[in-house]
C-alpha cells in the first residue's frame, strides 16, 4: 500500500531516495519519471502540490485541474512507495525565503510569466528541506525550469542528484500536459504543428511550419545554447530549440535537440 503524507512530520521514517515533484493531474508524462525514479532508487515520493507562487493569476491557479484520489492510484501503479501532499502552511509556514531565478529566469517563459521561475525555485527547495530526498527528477518538457533547478542545486550547494527525464508524447507528437485537458480533438490537431515545427533545424524553416497553423499563437521561437540558455550562435556545440505559444487561452510549450543542419 502506497503512503500518504500530509505533513513533513513522519517523511524521514520512510528513508524515500527520490522525489518526483509535480502539481498533481497525473499523466503518462509523470508516469514515466515515476519509473524513471524507481531505477535510480529503493523508494519512490511523488509530491503533489499545486504551488501558488508559480501561478501569475488567481484564475490560473483556481482553473489549475485537480483530481487527488485518482492521482494516489496513478502514482501507485507507476510504482511510488508515498504521496507527499501538503498544504500551502506546510509548504509555506510564516515567512519563506524566496529564491530568485536572476537574469534566464526573466527569459522565454520568464518573459511572458515574470515571477514564475522564482515560485518554482522557491517550492523546490522547499520541497527538498522538507523531503530530504538523495535525488530528485524533472522532465525535459520543461527544459528552462530543469536548467534553472540545477543551476539553483549548484549554487546554492543543495544535497540533493537531480536527474531528467526524456519528454513523453501523444502518438501524434503533442508533448502530455496537465492542460491538454483543456483542448478539444481539432485543438490538439492543430497543437501538432509544434512538434513538425521542432522538427526542422532552423529558425526559419520552424517558423515557416508554424504559419500554416492559424489556431496556433506563438509566444517566442529560440535556438538556444542548452548548456548556457542563451541565444545559440555558429559555434553553439548543445542546441535547443524552444517553443510556446497559445491554442484558444491554453499555454503550451515544448522544445527538441536541433539536429546539426545537413
Ligand atoms: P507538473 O505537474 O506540470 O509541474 O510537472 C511535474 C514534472 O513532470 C515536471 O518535472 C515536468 O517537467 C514533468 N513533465 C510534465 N509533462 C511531461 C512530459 N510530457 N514528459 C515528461 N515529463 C513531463
Amino acid at each position: 500500500m502506497i503512503e500518504i503524507h500530509y505533513s513533513d512530520q513522519d517523511l524521514w521514517r520512510h528513508k524515500y531516495d527520490v522525489l518526483v515533484p509535480t502539481m498533481g493531474a497525473l499523466h503518462a508524462g509523470h508516469e514515466s519519471l515515476i519509473k524513471i525514479a524507481k531505477l535510480n532508487g529503493k523508494k519512490v515520493l511523488v509530491s503533489i502540490f499545486v504551488n501558488p507562487l508559480q501561478f501569475e493569476s488567481k484564475e490560473d491557479l483556481g482553473n489549475y485541474p485537480k483530481s487527488l484520489e485518482r492521482d494516489i492510484k496513478t502514482a501507485e501503479n507507476a510504482g511510488a512507495d508515498g504521496v507527499f501532499t501538503p498544504s500551502e502552511s506546510v509548504v509555506y509556514p510564516g515567512v519563506v525565503s524566496e529564491v530568485l531565478a536572476g537574469e534566464i529566469g526573466d527569459l522565454y517563459e520568464g518573459k511572458s510569466r515574470p515571477k514564475h521561475f522564482n515560485g518554482v525555485l522557491t517550492v523546490v527547495k522547499r520541497l527538498f528541506e522538507l523531503t530530504s530526498p538523495n535525488s530528485a527528477i524533472f522532465g525535459e518538457k520543461d527544459y528552462q525550469q530543469l536548467f534553472l533547478i540545477r543551476k539553483m542545486v549548484k549554487e546554492l550547494n543543495l544535497p540533493v542528484n537531480i536527474i531528467s527525464a526524456p519528454t513523453v508524447r501523444d502518438a501524434n507528437g503533442l508533448a502530455l500536459s496537465s492542460r491538454n485537458i483543456f483542448l478539444d480533438d481539432n485543438q490538439k490537431k492543430s497543437a501538432q504543428v509544434i512538434y513538425r515545427a521542432l522538427q526542422k533545424s532552423t529558425i526559419d524553416e520552424m517558423n515557416k511550419i508554424l504559419s500554416t497553423e492559424p489556431n496556433f499563437k506563438l509566444d517566442y521561437l529560440e535556438i538556444i545554447d542548452a548548456d548556457t540558455f542563451l541565444k545559440a550562435d555558429k559555434t553553439t556545440q548543445n542546441k535547443r530549440a524552444i517553443i510556446a505559444g497559445w491554442i484558444n487561452q491554453v499555454r503550451l510549450i515544448d522544445n527538441m535537440a536541433v539536429r546539426a543542419q545537413s
